[in-house]
């Protein structure tokens, strides 16, 4: 095994022996001690690159002690050296952007466009953040009584987890560091052991743009590291986005050590297509939200529900699209959709499509024919059609690019169906009738609604969140939830008086 080395150099396509990659703690690269590591993959060829450490109790400890000793002069700084500094976090981020999405692309398999697109979201949050000064404006109420004013203020928490998943590796870390960080607290971040190179990059850049060493630390790990953040008495709120098992485990358990917790789960996202639906435009939009990034999206679309007597023109429709897809190693240009993240993965995909015919479904396209030179974890497109709510390839988030179709009647039985579904992520609804969009925003049950837009993930200024299991407790990601979960709240109650008019008074106060 080689020596510890700066994330930069980590992952080079032509990489011979696997490079280790250790945690950022105090500004610095540190070196695990576990002896336990697990490995980093190019999933387009298959290639073990990388060896991430795994993080002890003690480690964790480390990252959270060093985070919190650099809490006190943090949150002293001002709004204003706070926005500059965010500012400048934009700035080379939005620089370096290209090397992010090229550690994406060689640990997550992503294409690089679709890499790309995932850091520019993640900046939007970035961006959101710079206007510090203004989202932590609190209320002033004068002479609520007599020479007393009121007011209220938001406080960051302090140490701030994050444990992110492999699917967004650059996006979803930014989803939380930059709120967390703007708004005063100190991070620990726990990505993926997947693709964990681009958070160590990141690390990098917002030391080169002056963030205090202490104040953003990674740190790698599973569930030794997960279960020690969480039952850390100094971590004060966690963050997570990940499967929605393992986001009921995070919030119970944080929640249970006294921490605030916002977990953010899995997802199976319908779109509803009513019979007056532009059948190209609806099938170029199933293409496109079911199989992007491999379908490993938590806002992909992963059942179709076509209404009425759309149903066989639209799979017709979907099936014309698919042989023209171009399936092969992300770094390609002419690529645009590359393997999925693990060989494991792979083949669990897959078997939802055996699985799906076993089960009664029509076969429409089998990814499993897909041909690619090498052993990367590639999967070729699956359109299922005739899937029925019983069947595991309904019932399961597959996370990868199978595309089930449900017939329904009416619109009646398609809401029903979402509704019924114990997700509640994203979902959208394709219609040229503008009373049946504006009633099914009404009557959806899920946190994120798109009416002809398929994959409606919020812009920064609002918030990110589903319904149901796909998310647990009261805050949703970014936005105003997500300042509102980095801080909480005081109120100050003043009073001034002029010395003249004071008195001895054992009442309660009141407002008068
Ligand atoms: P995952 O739940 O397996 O892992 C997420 C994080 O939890 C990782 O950092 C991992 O190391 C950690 N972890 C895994 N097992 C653990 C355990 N037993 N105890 C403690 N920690 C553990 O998720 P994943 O496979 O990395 O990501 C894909 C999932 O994330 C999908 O379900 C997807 O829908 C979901 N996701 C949701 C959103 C959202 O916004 N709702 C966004 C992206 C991804």
């Amino acid at each position: 095994m080689s020596e510890v080395i700066h994330a930069p150099e980590l992952a080079h396509e032509d990489a011979g022996e696997p490079k280790r990659i250790s945690h950022w703690i105090g500004g610095q690269v540190v070196a695990g001690t576990s002896g336990r590591r697990g490995p980093v993959y190019n999933p387009a060829t298959g290639e073990q690159t990388g060896a991430v450490d795994f993080a002890t109790a003690e480690e964790i400890d480390a990252a959270v002690q060093t985070a919190k000793a650099a809490f006190p002069s943090w949150r002293a700084l001002s709004l204003s050296r706070r926005a500059e500094l965010m500012f400048r976090i934009r700035e080379l981020v939005h620089t370096h952007r290209e090397d992010i999405a090229r550690f994406l692309t060689l640990e997550h398999g992503k294409v690089l466009s679709d890499a790309l697109g995932e850091v520019t979201r993640g900046l939007e949050v970035v961006e959101h953040a710079c206007g510090i000064p203004t989202l932590l404006q609190g209320r002033y109420s004068e002479q609520v009584s007599t020479g007393i004013d009121v007011y209220s203020i938001r406080q960051p928490l302090g140490v701030c987890a994050g444990i992110t998943p492999f699917n967004f590796p650059a996006m979803v870390p930014m989803w939380m560091w930059a709120p967390a960080l703007a708004c005063g607290n100190t991070f620990v971040l726990k990505p993926s052991e997947k693709d964990p190179s681009a958070s160590m990059y990141v690390a990098e850049l917002l030391q080169e743009a002056g963030l205090p060493d202490g104040v953003f630390n990674v740190v790698h790990g599973d569930k030794v590291a997960v279960d020690a953040i969480l039952e850390h008495p100094d971590v004060a709120g966690v963050s997570f986005v990940g499967s929605t098992p393992i986001a009921r485990y995070i919030y119970e358990t944080g929640a249970k050590h006294g921490k605030r917790v916002q977990a953010l789960g899995g997802a199976k996202n319908h779109m509803v297509v009513l019979p007056d639906a532009d059948v190209d435009m609806a099938a170029d939009a199933a293409v496109g939200a079911a199989y992007g990034s491999a379908g490993e999206r938590c806002m992909a679309v992963s059942v179709v529900v076509a209404v009425g007597d759309i149903g066989d023109r639209l799979v017709a429709a979907i099936e014309e699209r698919l042989p023209k897809l171009k399936i092969g190693s992300g770094l390609d240009p002419a690529s645009e959709m590359g393997p999925l993240v693990t060989r494991e993965h792979r083949d669990k995909v897959a078997s939802y499509i055996e699985g799906g015919r076993e089960q009664g479904a029509t076969v429409v396209a089998d990814g499993r024919e897909l041909d690619v030179d090498g052993d990367g974890f590639f999967l070729g497109v699956s359109l299922l059609d005739n899937v029925t709510p019983e069947m595991d390839a309904y019932r399961d988030e597959i996370f990868g690019p199978v595309l089930s179709v449900v017939r329904a009647e009416t619109y009646d039985e398609a809401v029903r169906l979402a509704n019924e579904n114990p997700y509640g992520n994203g979902v959208a609804i394709f219609t040229r009738d503008g009373g049946a969009a504006r009633r099914f925003q009404f009557e959806i049950d899920a946190g994120m609604v798109g009416i002809n837009v398929p994959i409606p993930v919020p812009v920064a200024y609002y918030s990110f969140g589903g319904w149901k299991s796909s998310l647990f407790g009261d805050s949703h990601i970014y936005g105003p939830e997500g300042i509102n979960f980095y801080t909480r709240g005081k109120v100050v109650t003043s009073r001034w008086p002029d010395p003249a008019t004071s008195t001895v008074d054992l009442g309660f106060p009141q407002t008068r």
